[in-house]
């Protein structure tokens, strides 16, 4: 095992067999924690960054099969926040400590390249000091390169599975990994850093799928690596699939950690839905970001992509100080700088 563990954290030298078996069994995950935590700690000690997410729309064009709000699910209350309505947001989570804003959506016509860049600057002009992280899909180079003109700096885009077969059953045929992959360099190339991920358990996953994963990291050497458990949701395609299970992606966590050991990671709101103290474990494995809800607590159900999706009640107005008491009960300490990536190759 210390040898898998060596190998893991020393330039990953593993090969796809070592790595399927480690994967596979439930043997190694305590002393794979161990030294995830450790790794995360010899880099960024016990802080964890906090950025503040606004699901700023859930209208969407595409069709994902797994994704609650899927173009063709009929049943949700589709809204869209305006620049001063998402002004707002940032404006609260300024005052509670913020220093990176997240728009989140689906990827909706409504917001063009104008619209989008008109909101980033406005942020931009009135936060000079926060960064401003975008999470809205495919465009193109152009789009990107506009966006991080007005003053995006960061980017988050999950391949979702870099196997191309996978891929094609879990998205519409209009969608394509290449694309995903192409935006995803393009991304790097504009100068962003890039977050990326997958989920864990999604629907026909293989072991085999999981190590293409990670060799697609290997290869894309992203900043942030998001990783959740699927979770069902009733009107998609794929009702009634099992889901993604906290222990393997607690194992995938820890992995990561020791292979990215400069790699920001967070603790996502998928693994906190899954398992009431998800998020807590996910930092004792490696885990160093969380990303509490900083959207309107009107139209934090309606951005529905998974079942029971948590921090979505009237209770959960103020993540911020329930997430700080979960973090330090857990042996970690949130900071508000801008936390920047680790230097890294
Ligand atoms: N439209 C943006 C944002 C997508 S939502 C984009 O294309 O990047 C953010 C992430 O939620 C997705 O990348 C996906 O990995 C995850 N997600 C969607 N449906 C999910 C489900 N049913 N269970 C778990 N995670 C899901």
């Amino acid at each position: 095992m210390d040898k898998l563990i060596y190998d893991l954290k020393n330039n990953n030298s593993l090969d796809d067999g070592d790595l399927k078996c480690l994967l596979e069994t439930d043997m190694y995950d305590e002393e794979l924690y161990k030294a995830a935590d450790a790794v995360r700690r010899a880099n960024y000690g016990d802080s964890v960054y906090i950025r503040g997410l606004i699901e700023f729309t859930n209208y969407c064009k595409n069709d994902c099969y797994y994704c609650g709000i899927r173009r063709s699910n009929n049943n949700v209350d589709r809204y869209r926040l305006s620049k001063e309505e998402i002004l707002a947001c940032c404006e609260n989570g300024y005052i509670l400590g913020y220093r990176t804003f997240v728009l989140q959506g689906g990827e909706a016509p409504y917001y063009t390249d104008e619209r989008i860049c008109d909101i980033v600057s406005g942020i931009h002009k009135l936060y000079p000091d926060c960064a401003i992280t975008l999470s809205i899909g495919e465009k193109n180079y152009e789009s990107y390169k506009s966006f991080f003109d007005a003053g995006a700096k960061r980017f988050l885009l999950r391949h979702e599975t870099a196997d191309d077969e996978h891929y094609k059953r879990l998205h519409p045929e209009s969608m394509s990994l290449d694309n995903r992959k192409r935006c995803l360099f393009d991304l790097k190339d504009i100068g962003y850093q890039v977050g990326s991920g997958f989920m864990v358990g999604s629907p026909y996953q293989t072991t085999d799928n999981l190590v293409s994963d990670l060799r697609f990291l290997q290869e894309l050497k992203p900043d942030m690596i998001g990783i959740g458990p699927y979770i069902n949701h009733k009107d998609t395609p794929f009702a009634g699939e099992k889901n993604g299970t906290l222990e393997l992606t607690l194992r995938l966590v820890a992995i990561l950690r020791l292979m990215f050991p400069y790699a920001l990671i967070p603790a996502t709101t998928a693994l906190g839905t899954i398992s009431p103290n998800g998020r807590e474990l996910g930092l004792k494995c490696g885990a160093n970001v969380v990303m509490p809800n900083l959207s309107p607590v009107e139209t934090r159900k309606k951005y529905d992509l998974y079942e029971n999706k948590i921090c979505t009640g009237e209770e959960a107005a103020e993540c911020r100080g329930c997430l700080e008491r979960r973090v330090t009960l857990a042996g970690y300490n949130i900071v508000t700088d801008i936390g920047d990536v680790k230097e890294h190759a």
